[in-house]
């Protein structure tokens, strides 16, 4: 049987253990298994990795416990600005939404731009109108608004005010979600979907919706969702590089995965992270943070799940 495989994350911006309650960890992981049984069903059923992907997020978009859609991010003027993209690496088709206000899963938005238009990327108020005319459901800003996010802001502004804005933690600042799938049909998709950064000027797009940067996929090499401080993602292009490291310099997926979150971005001592998946189905999810929400299901069907350093086994998900 040809190997199917699904790879989330959450984000590096994972809060430390003690900073939230039991129910609220039993929730996030809970929602990240329901992610990637959401994403396994479809493949198992002989389904596309985009279907894969873009399932996956939207659960995770939906959670209040993620830094995308319903739990975003909120800029300095306490509003919300959203980017996602979406790729296939089939016919390296790719679609993508930035700074849109009102789309309520903007991953299905990024899916409809690559299906529906010769565009890659819409902006602003042009991504919300195209997601309306698509008939993808819209909401008030306030709908992605959640306590935990305007606590965040309050504590930025505050630091920002005291000059000690390089302590905050990089749960105070940002977050993302993401998915890489393989389908029995040898393709490699990725998805990404972020609010991007707490307090960002209104307007700053990061990596999460440029191509290459925060999401990459290509055939017969491997599928790739980012997260961390996007200016970095961008000018370093590391989805592509991680691409680029294998199909060009032959490195295994743990190489090229490793370099760039461990050798590179470290290096730039920011909070790193990333999901990809190869071409026979392995899975990576390195990270150089306190925590990274992730998980990840390969062709034996073990559902594993982990927000920190410890991941667990949560039973085996059947291929049907
Ligand atoms: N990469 C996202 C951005 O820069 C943030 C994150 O992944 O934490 O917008």
């Amino acid at each position: 049987m040809a190997p199917i495989a699904i790879g989330i994350h959450g984000g590096c911006g994972t809060p430390a253990r003690e900073l939230l309650g039991e129910a609220d960890w039993a929730e996030t992981k809970a929602h990240l298994e329901q992610s990637l049984r959401a994403a396994w069903a479809i493949l198992a059923a002989g389904g596309k990795a985009l279907d894969a992907v873009e399932a996956a997020v939207v659960v995770m978009e939906d959670s209040p416990h993620f830094n995308a859609g319903h739990g975003a991010a909120l800029t300095e003027a306490g509003a919300h600005e959203l980017d996602a993209s979406i790729m296939e690496g089939a016919g390296m088709a790719a679609g993508a939404i930035c700074a849109a206000r009102a789309i309520r899963n903007p991953i299905r938005a990024a899916r409809a731009v690559m299906e529906k238009s010769d565009c890659v990327l819409l902006a602003g108020d042009a991504a919300d109108a195209f997601a309306r005319k698509a008939g993808l459901a819209t909401v008030p800003n306030s709908y992605f608004t959640t306590e935990r996010r305007r606590q965040a802001l309050a504590s930025l502004k505050a630091r920002a005010a005291r000059g000690t804005i390089a302590m905050a933690s990089e749960a105070e600042r940002h977050g993302t979600v993401g998915a890489v799938a393989l389908d029995a049909g040898g393709t490699l998709a990725a998805a990404t979907s972020t609010g991007g950064f707490n307090n960002k000027p209104v307007g700053r797009v990061g990596d999460s919706p440029i191509i290459g940067a925060g999401t990459y996929a290509r055939n017969g090499v491997c599928a790739v969702s980012c997260t961390g401080q996007g200016e970095l993602f961008i000018r370093r292009v590391v989805a592509y590089d991680v691409a680029a490291r294998m199909h060009y310099a032959g490195q295994t997926l743990e190489q090229a995965t490793d370099a760039q979150i461990f050798d590179v971005l470290t290096g730039h001592q920011i909070g790193a992270g990333l999901v990809a998946v190869d071409a026979a189905g392995h899975v990576r999810a390195p990270f150089n943070t306190l925590g990274m929400c992730r998980g990840w299901i390969e062709a034996d069907g073990a559902i594993h799940i982990a927000t920190h350093k410890d991941v667990e086994r949560r039973g085996v998900a059947a291929r049907g």
